[in-house]
C-alpha cells in the first residue's frame, strides 16, 4: 500500500553531503548491478582489477584536466575526511621544531589551526573570530613569518558563507577547498597542497581529494604511521590500502558530468555567479529583514548565509520553505539562522524558486 512518503526529489539546499547531478545518480543506478563489460557492480570488484584501475585513471585524469594540474603534483584519494588532513599536512610538512603560519577566517580554519598548533610551533597569523569570521583578509592585513614551511588558508567556509575572491598571496600555499572545489577555476601551481573531502561539491562521502606538489615529499620526517604519510599513497597510487572505491567511482562520474555539461571551470564559475546572484539579489533588496552574514566582498559563491532580526522567523521560514520542496536550510547547529548551500549540482529552477520564496516571505513578514 501507498503512504504518504515523499518519493519526489526536491530543492536540496543541504551543506553536505548534498545534492548531486540527477545524470550522475541515474548512472549510478544503471550501472549498480554491473558495471558495463564487467559483469559485477562497482561495488564488488577489487581495487587492483584493471576495470578498477580504469575508474581510478578518469577520476585522477578529470581533476587533471579541468584544473590543468601539471606534473609537478599528485593526485592522492585518501580516507579521513578533510579532518584528517588538518592532522597530515602538519604531519607531513613541518619537521620538527618548525612551523606554518595559519589565516583562520572560519569554524573549519579554525579547526585546522588547533590541530597544527597541537602538533607543531605553528602560529595564526590572521584570524576573524573578534568580527565574528564575516571576512577573509586582504594582502597587507597580516604578516607572515619568514620561516614559516607553508600559509594555510580554506578558500570557502562553509559554515560562516565567507570565501577567498583569490587565494592570498604567500608561498607554498596549502588550501582546504572542500566546499568550492569544482566550483571555479584554481591556479594549483601557487599551491603546495589542495585538498577537499567529496561530499560538498564532488561527489559522496568517504573520500578525500589531495592534490600535492611532488618535492615535498622529499623532506616529509621520517617515522610516521604508514597511513599517515604521503609517500605511502604516492608509492601505491592511492592504494596503498583499499581505497574507498565507490565514492571514486561516483566522483569521476561527477567529473565527467561538469566537463559535459559545462566544459570548463571557467563556465562552471560564471553559472555559479549567476545562481548565488539571485539570491544575494534579494538579501539586498530587503536587507532590514534578510541580515546577510559574510561582508559584500566576501560572500560566499557556494553557502549563502544570513539570519533574521527576530528568530522566531528561522522556523516559519524553514517550515514554509519545505511546504515548497525547499529542504535543508537551516544554519550549522554553531551559528545559526539560515544558510542555502547551492553545489555545482543544484539547478537554477531550484535556486530562483527560494529567491521568488524568499522575496514573497519578506514582502509578508518584513
Ligand atoms: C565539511 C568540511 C570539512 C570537514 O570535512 P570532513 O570530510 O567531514 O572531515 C573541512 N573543511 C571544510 C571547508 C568543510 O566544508
Amino acid at each position: 500500500m501507498s503512504n504518504a512518503v515523499t518519493v519526489e526529489r526536491v530543492y536540496n539546499f543541504s551543506a553536505g553531503p548534498a545534492v548531486l547531478p540527477e545524470p550522475v545518480l541515474e548512472q549510478v543506478r544503471d550501472e549498480m548491478l554491473c558495471l558495463p563489460g564487467v559483469g559485477s557492480s562497482v561495488l564488488e570488484i577489487s581495487h587492483r582489477s584493471p576495470a578498477f584501475e580504469e575508474i581510478l585513471d578518469n577520476t585522477t585524469q578529470g581533476i587533471r584536466n579541468l584544473f590543468q594540474v601539471n606534473d609537478d603534483y599528485e593526485i592522492l584519494f585518501l580516507q579521513g575526511g578533510s579532518r584528517l588532513q588538518f592532522a597530515m599536512v602538519p604531519m607531513n610538512l613541518i619537521p620538527a621544531g618548525e612551523s606554518a603560519d595559519y589565516l583562520v577566517t572560519g569554524s573549519w580554519s579554525q579547526k585546522a589551526a588547533q590541530e597544527a598548533v597541537g602538533l607543531t610551533d605553528s602560529k595564526i597569523v590572521w584570524d576573524g573570530k573578534p568580527d565574528r569570521y564575516r571576512s577573509v583578509p586582504q594582502t597587507g592585513d597580516y604578516e607572515t613569518n619568514t620561516a614559516a614551511r607553508y600559509l594555510y588558508y580554506c578558500s570557502n567556509e562553509t559554515i560562516q558563507g565567507v570565501q577567498f575572491q583569490d587565494h592570498p598571496e604567500g608561498k607554498n600555499l596549502v588550501c582546504d577547498a572542500s566546499s568550492d572545489f569544482l566550483s571555479r577555476p584554481m591556479d594549483i601551481s601557487k599551491h603546495a597542497v589542495v585538498y577537499a573531502c567529496a561530499q560538498k561539491n564532488a561527489g559522496p562521502a568517504g573520500v578525500n581529494v589531495v592534490i600535492l606538489r611532488r618535492d615535498l615529499l622529499d623532506a616529509i620526517p621520517d617515522g610516521l604511521p604508514g597511513y599517515l604519510d604521503y609517500r605511502s599513497h604516492v608509492d601505491a597510487g592511492s592504494r596503498y590500502n583499499t581505497p574507498p572505491t565507490f565514492a571514486i567511482y561516483v566522483t569521476g562520474l561527477v567529473l565527467n558530468w561538469v566537463e559535459q555539461q559545462f566544459g570548463s571551470l571557467e563556465s562552471i564559475q560564471k553559472h555559479n555567479e549567476q545562481k548565488c546572484a539571485l539570491l544575494y539579489d534579494v538579501i539586498d533588496r530587503y536587507s532590514d529583514f534578510y541580515i546577510g552574514h559574510a561582508v559584500e566582498r566576501d560572500r560566499s559563491k557556494m553557502n549563502v548565509t544570513f539570519k533574521f532580526d527576530n528568530e522566531k522567523f528561522d522556523a516559519l521560514f524553514k517550515t514554509m520553505a519545505a511546504e515548497r520542496q525547499l529542504t535543508n536550510l537551516g544554519g550549522h547547529r554553531s551559528v545559526g539562522g539560515i544558510r542555502a548551500s547551492i553545489y555545482n549540482a543544484m539547478p537554477v529552477a531550484g535556486v530562483q524558486t527560494l529567491a521568488d520564496f524568499m522575496e514573497e516571505f519578506a514582502q509578508q513578514n518584513g
